[in-house]
């Protein structure tokens, strides 16, 4: 498939990446679901220019499907999260869905996708440990990973995937260990499915 003329499609539903806190050097006492979804994705692209290299071929979409704090999940929500994602991944010019994701109830959500969305493209769910106003703010990083997950040929037919800290583990075995730090997310029964870094995606198994 030629990245030429394909999109990714970014789906904005707040937590802590989206979050804002009033100063840099907090970290922890902050307000998740602050930051839109256009103003996360700006935070992926190199200063002055557009997506990094490796993603410039693709198109970027976005929209905000929900702006809440993860533990408030919802039927509601989840339940306009799948039609939207169902509704772009049936676009033939739609190459995978990413969405941006509390981490509170991240692996509830990536767990419904997995078994409720029938696609072979892919759905990236992501989210991040420390709000964007952090001196050391893990979302665009984490974002841009997902980004490149979604984008790679081989992520195509593997359900949907969860991106954290440069580790892509299954939305069906992944959870949450951890309540502050960035290593939070793992997969104790299966084990990571592939890293990211630099945009460079290894598949595991
Ligand atoms: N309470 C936040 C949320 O789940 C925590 C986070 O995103 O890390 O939205």
């Amino acid at each position: 498939m030629q990245a030429k003329n394909q999109k990714i499609v970014v789906l904005g539903t707040g937590g802590t990446i989206a979050g804002e806190s009033s100063s840099a050097s907090e970290g922890l006492s902050y307000k998740a679901a602050q930051r839109g979804i256009d103003v996360l994705l700006q935070s992926v692209a190199e200063i002055g220019q557009g997506m990094p290299k490796a993603l410039s071929a693709f198109q970027f979409e976005s929209e905000q499907v929900a702006q809440v704090d993860s533990k408030d999940m919802s039927f509601e929500v989840w339940q306009r999260l799948a039609l939207r994602v169902r509704h772009f991944l049936a676009k033939d010019d739609v190459r995978g869905v990413v969405i941006t994701h509390g981490t509170d109830t991240l692996e509830e959500t990536a767990t419904f996708l997995h078994l409720s969305v029938d696609s072979d493209k892919p759905i990236v769910v992501v989210g991040a440990m420390r709000p964007a106003t952090a001196y050391s703010a893990d979302g665009p990083a984490n974002l841009l990973d997902a980004c490149s997950v979604a984008a790679n040929p081989s992520a195509a037919g593997r359900g949907t995937l969860v991106v954290m800290n440069g580790r892509i583990h299954s939305g069906l075995w992944v959870g949450k260990r951890h309540v502050s730090s960035v290593e939070a997310f793992d997969s104790p029964l299966a084990g990571a499915v592939g890293e990211v870094a630099d945009q460079a995606v290894q598949w595991f198994r």
